[in-house]
């Protein structure tokens, strides 16, 4: 039986509860015999241990994750730490110590969730946005001179490499091609951004030759907001840059229902180093604790693990079970339901074991 070795980090806030969720969920697969066995190793890295070590994780932290198969994360943030310091103290170092350059964000409006544009059903908002993740706006290069002096001056430097954004460009263009529409939008701001993204768009002009079947079209990112809320059904698959990315793909959960169900997946294709799989909301410090976070972003992210890691009929299976749950009105508060996580999670994992049929 093949078994994976998962790492799991729930870090901060609603992080724990919904890794958990997710752990309980991907324990009833395993039993339900997918022919596949986990071997689940916790770590507590996150705030508590920057409260005890001034460091998020231990020095030598990805270095530890490397022998693992997956990495299964839960979400970083806390009142008392400042941002800068969660994000890049765990999660970046991660993302880019293992060059997961594929952020993989799929949105899809789940049966019994109702979206907040009016009129739009289950088929009518069917996305996956491609993050860049690797350089672009958060290649964290930059600097400030003249800290606190009326002449401070900060730079934030956006840096674009040909090598990084065809790899993303190549990703996008072979994702499209494997859904059923074959449909992808270039994003861009390439009339205000000259350089690293009028590069963007000829590099996409290039490999779109690669995938002659592929319908692709270009959008800047403003009128990309209008476009996603209007007329969701013209869109399929979508690539953008890690900044563009990372606030449309906020949008699209919201669209989808809530950022409670939207998930991510920080893939390395090459696959030279574990894949990091996680919601895509944060650690959302007003319901920690309260038993409502919504774990059905998590289930969705198991999900793409466990694809990821060549279970695709598990993968199956479990959104078969989220939707059979979701479609059934047993949901959390965010998506209008009055469920808590814990009884969500019962009646997935009791979805899992009802269920014969592989879809
Ligand atoms: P957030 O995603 O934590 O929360 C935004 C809103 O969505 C909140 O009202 C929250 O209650 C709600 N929400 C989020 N996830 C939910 C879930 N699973 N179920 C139900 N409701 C949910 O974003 P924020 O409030 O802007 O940030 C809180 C902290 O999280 C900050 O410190 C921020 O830096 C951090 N953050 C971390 C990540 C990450 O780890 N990847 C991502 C975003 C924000
Ligand atoms: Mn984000």
């Amino acid at each position: 039986m093949q078994t994976y070795r998962i790492a799991a980090i729930p870090a901060d806030g609603i992080g724990p509860e919904v890794i958990a969720a997710g752990l309980q969920a991907l324990e009833a697969l395993e039993r339900r015999g997918g022919g596949f066995r986990l071997d689940v190793t916790q770590f507590d890295w996150g705030s508590d241990y920057y409260r005890k070590h001034s460091v998020m994780m231990p020095a030598d932290g990805t270095e530890q994750l490397k022998g693992f198969d997956a990495i299964f994360f839960g979400a970083v943030g806390a009142p008392d730490v400042p941002d800068h310091v969660t994000l890049w103290g765990l999660r970046l170092p991660i993302c880019q110590g293992f060059d997961q350059y594929a952020n993989v964000r799929p949105t899809k409006l789940l049966p019994g969730i109702v979206s907040p544009l009016a009129g739009v059903k289950p088929g009518d908002l069917d996305w996956v946005i491609v993050r860049e993740n690797s350089e672009g706006e958060y290649s964290g290069h930059g600097g400030r001179a003249h800290r606190g002096l009326p002449e401070e001056v900060a730079t934030e430097v956006a840096i674009f490499t040909r090598v990084g954004v065809t790899r993303i460009m190549r990703y996008a263009f072979r994702l499209a091609q494997s859904r059923p529409r074959k449909l992808l939008t270039v994003v861009t701001k390439s009339n205000a951004q000259r350089f690293g993204l009028v590069m963007w768009d000829e590099i996409a002009a290039e490999v779109s030759v690669e995938f002659p079947d592929v319908t692709w079209d270009k959008m800047l990112v403003d009128a990309m907001t209008v476009r996603m809320t209007l007329k969701p059904q013209s869109l399929d698959t979508i690539v953008a840059t890690n900044l563009h990315a990372d606030i449309l793909s906020d949008l699209a959960g919201a669209l989808a229902g809530s950022l409670g169900v939207a998930p991510t997946a920080n893939i390395d294709p090459e696959r030279r180093f574990p894949s990091m799989f996680e919601p895509i909301h944060g650690s959302a410090f007003d319901i920690t604790g309260k038993g409502i976070a919504n774990p059905v972003a998590t289930f969705w992210t198991a999900a793409q693990m466990l694809e990821h890691l060549g279970q695709p009929q598990a993968a199956r299976r479990l959104m078969h079970a989220v939707e059979t749950v979701t479609g059934g009105g047993v949901m959390t508060p965010d998506v209008g339901g009055t469920a808590t996580t814990k009884e969500v999670t019962d009646a997935v994992c009791e979805a899992i074991r009802g269920s014969n049929i592989v879809p």
